[in-house]
């Protein structure tokens, strides 16, 4: 499969540093802010630095060390948002037009803070 990757979209600015946001945390390969829309109490966005589109196009394009650093990195969000206990929390990743994908750089949403309902509605 063939990615294209539009570095003109909103977090490749946000990474960029063109715009601002609301960080949670940063390490050299990822980034995670607060969401602007919150959908639940707790709603981050954990974005990798590198220029992909999907959950796909990272798991297949990755390094091993941005891999690392992305999942490291949300367990440490989690942890430090209090997601981590038993409460829980949903992560979700959005592709494509089915997928519903508004900005097309991957990025892992965090929700927690509620009950969050089931995972899609039915038809
Ligand atoms: P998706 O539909 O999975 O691509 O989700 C994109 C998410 O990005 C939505 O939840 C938006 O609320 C969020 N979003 C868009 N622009 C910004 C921004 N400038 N800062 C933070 N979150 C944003």
């Amino acid at each position: 499969m063939a990615y294209t990757y539009d570095p003109t979209n909103i977090f490749a600015r946000i990474l960029r540093g063109e715009i601002p946001n609301k960080t949670v945390m940063e390490t050299p390969h990822t980034l995670v802010f607060h969401d602007i829309h919150p959908q639940a109490p707790v709603h981050v966005l954990a974005v990798p630095k590198g220029a992909y589109v999907t959950f796909d196009h990272f798991a297949a394009e990755a390094s091993a060390e941005e891999m690392v650093d992305f999942h490291r990195t949300v367990a440490k969000v989690c942890e430090i948002l209090g997601l981590a206990g038993p409460d829980g929390y949903r992560a979700i990743s959005n592709a494509g037009a089915h997928g519903m994908q508004e900005v097309p750089h991957y990025h892992l949403h965090i929700l927690g803070g509620r009950v969050l309902g089931r995972l899609v509605e039915r038809d």
